[in-house]
C-alpha cells in the first residue's frame, strides 16, 4: 500500500466554518420564515446539498425570487452593495455569511476610491463570486483582471493605480505577477489580500509537494482555493490531481506512486476527503 500523507493544515477554513454555523442558527431563530441563501453559500455542492436538505433553505440568484420578509443568507464570498439594498427594498431579514476577510477586501476599496484611485483586482476569475461582489463597490474605479491577462495589461496611470487581490489565489502565480508588475511598473502600489487560511493551506502543500512529487487534492470545480492548491502543488514540481468526490478518483493515477500527498480545499467537509482517502488506500493496496 502506498504512503498516504494529509496536509496540514486542510479542510473548512475561519470563513466556510462560520458561514455554516450562521445557516444554522438562522434555521433555528426564524424556523417560522422562509429561508434562503443568496447564491452559494459556499463553493461547496456537498456542502449547500446538505444545508438545503437539513435546514430547509432554498438557493437563488436573484433577489427578485424571494418573497418579501423572508430570510436571506449572503454567500460567504461577498455581494455587491447593491445586493444588500434590493434585499433591504424588499424587506427582507438580511444574515450577513460574507466572511470577514472578504468584507475587509470591499472596506479597502471603499477607501481607495475616496482617494480618487484606480484599482486593479487581480483574480482567478473575472465571474467568480468574491470578484463579482468587490468589483461591485466601484465598477467605474476596479478593472478585475486575471492572473493570466495580467502579463498583457496596460496601467495607463502606474502612480495612481493600486493592485488588490482575490483572498485565495495561488501564492506562487501571485507572486510571479508581482515581480513582473513592479518590474514593469516600479511607481505602483500593491495590497496583497490573500488570507492566512489559503496561504497555511499552499505552504504546507508546497513543502510536502517538492519532497513527494504527487498530490491530490479534493475540492469542487468551482472553488478557486481548490484550484490554487493544485495549481501551487504543480509550480512545486509535483503532479496534481483535483476531484471533486471519490467518483472522480483514476486508479491509473496510482500506478507506481509510493507517497500520495493529499488535501482538500477551505469548504470541502471531511467525510468527502475520508472517503477519498479510503478509495486511495483501497487502490493502492491492490
Ligand atoms: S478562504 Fe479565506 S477569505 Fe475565503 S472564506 Fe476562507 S478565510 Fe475567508
Amino acid at each position: 500500500m502506498a504512503n498516504i500523507i494529509l496536509a496540514q493544515p486542510h479542510g473548512f477554513c475561519f470563513g466556510i466554518t462560520r458561514a455554516i454555523k450562521l445557516a444554522q442558527d438562522t434555521a433555528k431563530k426564524y424556523s417560522n420564515k422562509p429561508i434562503y441563501f443568496f447564491g452559494e453559500l459556499v463553493h461547496n455542492q456537498h456542502v449547500v446539498d446538505w444545508l438545503e436538505n437539513n435546514l430547509n433553505i432554498k438557493t437563488v440568484y436573484l433577489i427578485d425570487d424571494i418573497p418579501h420578509n423572508s430570510v436571506v443568507i449572503i454567500r460567504a464570498h461577498g455581494v455587491a452593495p447593491e445586493i444588500y439594498q434590493q434585499a433591504k427594498d424588499r424587506q427582507l431579514i438580511i444574515i450577513d455569511a460574507s466572511c470577514p476577510l472578504v468584507l475587509k477586501s470591499h472596506q479597502t476599496v471603499r477607501q481607495l476610491v475616496k482617494q480618487n484611485k484606480d484599482i486593479i483586482l487581480l483574480c482567478n476569475k473575472i465571474d467568480h463570486d468574491e470578484t463579482v461582489g468587490i468589483v461591485g463597490e466601484a465598477p467605474k474605479s476596479i478593472t478585475p483582471v486575471t492572473l493570466t491577462q495580467i502579463f498583457d495589461y496596460q496601467i495607463k496611470d502606474p502612480k495612481n493605480t493600486i493592485v488588490l487581490t482575490q483572498t485565495t489565489l495561488s501564492t506562487t502565480e501571485t507572486q510571479k505577477a508581482f515581480d513582473f508588475l513592479k518590474n514593469k511598473y516600479p511607481q505602483l502600489t500593491i495590497l496583497p489580500h490573500i488570507c492566512q487560511a489559503t496561504t497555511e493551506r499552499q505552504q504546507a502543500i508546497i513543502k510536502l509537494a517538492k519532497k513527494h512529487h504527487f498530490v491530490i487534492i479534493v475540492g469542487a470545480p468551482t472553488s478557486a482555493n481548490s484550484n490554487s492548491l493544485r495549481s501551487v502543488a504543480e509550480s512545486a514540481g509535483a503532479i496534481s490531481y483535483i476531484v471533486d468526490n471519490v467518483s472522480e478518483l483514476n486508479p491509473e493515477w496510482f500506478t507506481n506512486q509510493e507517497n500520495i500527498v493529499i488535501s482538500s480545499g477551505a469548504s470541502t467537509p471531511q467525510d468527502i476527503l475520508d472517503e477519498v482517502i479510503q478509495k486511495i488506500a483501497e487502490i493502492t493496496r491492490r
